[in-house]
């Protein structure tokens, strides 16, 4: 999707971008139908990105991983979206846990005792990540205005002898009942305290933990795989260790690093480009197992594919430039950038697989082909908080005209 040399890459990124969608096209794409058809979690992928080492991909050398930054990371996953966009969404989620506990937080201010005390810690996840091919997910979103950034979190933990009681719940769970360890987002609340989003902790609390359950049903329009269903927490008990971020430190990474929450974004850059690869491929007849259909010489197609490819290449290009430049403390044109690339990819990957579909027509869209999964799968992508589709107009449009506290008469 992104030639190396096209777009100036080392041969370390390449390396790790190929092995990605060399994984993803030969083992992936024949088994994306299924998770889709039973919405079930794509377990057995898991064990080959492990086995392919892929699991730690952004867990830094020196603890066992490949110690991809923010961009290679972000290429990678849109080559597995391409695929199978189920793995590349939990897969990003999994992935975020070591990317904003390791390069990421390592931009942020600590002093030294917090920064050796944050390595010692997440060397310890590391470990597990790598060496037995432990899964993290993300829970955040709680149904109201938290996951936007709007309040604090309510799932609440206490401050106890050696850690924290948690309790609260999380809706839209990805890998729900298949992680090893859940990356809650909660307010850490002391007795008598009133809960603020500066006191936001960022605990893996272990899946097998006493007063951990999953409840609800799972079965929704698009990625089906994810298994995203509802997490309670009980007065589930969880031990310093657990701790992804030191104290303040989320708090400071969605403040200062906020291309953060932009890595949802790569899964639908490759379901945009899997439309635009399928509708090339039908009309050229080269569909496996499909008679040749006998439509490229209509001018209309002709057409319709070119609009396709503009709109795959500003696609493209947009979000190549955010996710190139992410780092601490972008610009104000950055940051309206990156909310510009998520709008771009969210909606943009559903309008392509809108357009493949009107321009393969009514066979393209049977489910033995994967179009109408990506068609469904894209759909989800404007919905993800905290850069919801319409959260980024919202953004967009303030902050091009305010100044940060800038007020009218
Ligand atoms: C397939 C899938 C997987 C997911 N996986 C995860 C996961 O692993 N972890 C996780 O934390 N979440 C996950 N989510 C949840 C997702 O990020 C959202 O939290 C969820 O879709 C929100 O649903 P809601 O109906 O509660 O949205 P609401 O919060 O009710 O928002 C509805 C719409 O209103 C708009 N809106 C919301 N707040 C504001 C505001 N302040 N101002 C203006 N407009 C606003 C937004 O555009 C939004 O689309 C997943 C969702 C899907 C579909």
């Amino acid at each position: 999707m992104f030639d190396p040399k096209a777009y100036r890459l080392d041969e370390e990124q390449a390396g790790l971008i190929t092995k990605a969608r060399e994984l993803a096209q030969a083992n992936f794409a024949g088994r994306a139908a299924k998770w889709d058809t039973e919405a079930t979690f794509p377990l057995e992928n898991y064990k080959d990105l492990h086995k392919a080492g892929l699991l730690g991909i952004s867990i830094p050398k020196a603890n066992g991983g490949s110690g991809a930054g923010y961009q290679t990371y972000s290429l990678a996953a849109a080559e597995i979206g391409r695929y199978c966009g189920a793995t590349a969404l939990t897969w990003n989620m999994h992935v975020c846990s070591t990317l904003w506990s390791g390069p990421l937080a390592d931009d942020l201010d600590m002093d030294d005792q917090m920064r050796a005390e944050q390595h010692r810690r997440r060397a310890i996840h590391y470990k597990r990540i790598v060496e037995d091919g432990a899964i993290y997910s993300q829970p955040f979103s709680e149904g109201g205005a938290a996951a936007a950034g709007g309040v604090a979190f309510g799932t609440e933990a206490r401050p106890v002898k050696g850690g924290w009681i948690v309790n609260g719940k999380k809706i839209f769970a990805s890998l729900s009942g298949f992680a090893d360890y859940y990356g809650v987002l909660c307010t850490e609340v002391a007795e008598g305290e009133k809960a603020s989003r500066r006191n936001t902790l960022y605990l893996a609390i272990s899946a097998k933990s006493e007063g951990v359950s999953v409840v609800g049903d799972w079965d929704p329009l698009g990625m089906r795989g994810t298994v995203s269903r509802t997490l309670i927490f009980k007065d589930v008990f969880v031990p310093e260790d657990a701790a992804l971020m030191p104290r303040g430190v989320y708090f400071q990474a969605a403040m200062r690093w906020p291309h953060m929450f932009l890595t949802l974004s790569p899964t639908y850059v490759g379901l945009a480009q899997a439309s635009y690869d399928f509708t090339v491929k039908y009309l050229r007849g080269e569909i496996p197992g499909m008679p040749p259909v006998k439509r490229r010489m209509y001018p209309t197609k002709q057409i319709a594919v070119a609009q396709m490819q503009i709109k795959l290449e500003q696609l493209k290009s947009t979000w190549f430039q955010a996710v190139t430049e992410a780092c601490a403390n972008p610009s104000k044109e950055q940051v309206l950038r990156a909310y510009a690339a998520q709008y771009t990819a969210m909606e943009g990957a559903n309008e392509l697989a809108a357009l493949a579909i009107r321009t393969c027509g009514g066979q393209a869209m049977l489910k033995t082909l994967p179009l109408e999964r990506i068609y469904r799968d894209s759909r989800c992508g404007a919905l993800m908080l905290p850069w919801t589709a319409e959260l980024c107009l919202d953004r967009i449009g303030r902050e091009a005209l305010y100044e940060a506290g800038e007020k009218d008469e």
